[in-house]
């Protein structure tokens, strides 16, 4: 199948969800994660009338942006060395997986007067130990240390559900993650809007969305793997 087709059937998936739940559909963004396609998939994604790239790694991530940067708005979705930060940072528009300061301090050093990098904070809602990401306890501290970092908009938060053959299981880590951003969001913090929840990819985006999300990440459903 082309991504052509992959994507219309993602639509048909997310407007069911939307119309079932009375969402805003306007409000649901697909990041479509390309790590694991060449750089001529991630053109015909580009083609197809996606938008949002998403990638995890460094290598990868620059590669596809120096053949493709300008045609798309681009989201760094894994974790992140401090010492490549300078790889991506002014190309890459949003990072996806900002869980400490050491690496906000980097991110803001390397950008330039005017210039913001949209984050979004990562949290372990599920405790996992394989998983990065602050506990659901340390976000709203951590939130408040950003401030002196001018350099950084928090838009929202992010996080990585476990791998159930039923998603329904992942409804409880997207709603904590939903009533942790609302909690933000009362801090009406200028540097920190928080409205964004990136959250739900392949397997699991439909309960995603109906918990919220306003950014999906979808790779193998949307590009296939290669
Ligand atoms: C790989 C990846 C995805 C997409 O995974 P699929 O299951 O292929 O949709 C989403 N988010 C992150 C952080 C990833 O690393």
């Amino acid at each position: 199948m082309s991504v052509k087709e992959r994507l219309s059937t993602l639509q048909e998936q997310i407007d069911a969800v939307c119309t079932r739940c009375n969402l805003d559909i306007s409000k649901v963004q697909i990041v479509a994660v390309t790590k694991y396609v060449s750089v001529e998939t991630t053109a015909q994604a580009l083609d197809a009338g996606l938008v949002h790239i998403g990638e995890n790694r460094t290598e990868g991530a620059v590669q596809k942006w120096d053949e493709l940067g300008e045609r798309g708005i681009w989201h760094f979705i894994g974790s992140l060395q401090t010492r490549k930060v300078k790889q991506i940072v002014g190309k890459y528009e949003y990072l996806h997986s900002l869980d400490r300061l050491s690496l906000a301090k980097e991110v803001d050093k390397r950008l330039e007067d005017g210039q913001v990098m949209k984050c979004f904070v990562q949290v372990n809602v599920s405790g996992e130990e394989s998983k990065s990401g602050l506990s659901p306890k340390e976000v709203i501290p951590f939130i408040q240390d950003l401030g002196q970092f001018k350099h950084i908009e928090v838009v929202g938060l992010m996080t990585m559900a476990p791998f159930y053959d039923d998603p329904e299981l992942t409804r409880p880590i997207f709603r904590n993650l939903r009533e942790i951003r609302d909690e933000v969001q009362l801090l009406n913090l200028d540097y920190a809007p928080c409205k964004e929840l990136s959250m739900g990819m392949s397997n699991d985006f439909t309960v995603a969305i109906e918990e919220g999300a306003t950014f999906i990440r979808i790779g193998s459903a949307l590009v296939g793997k290669e």
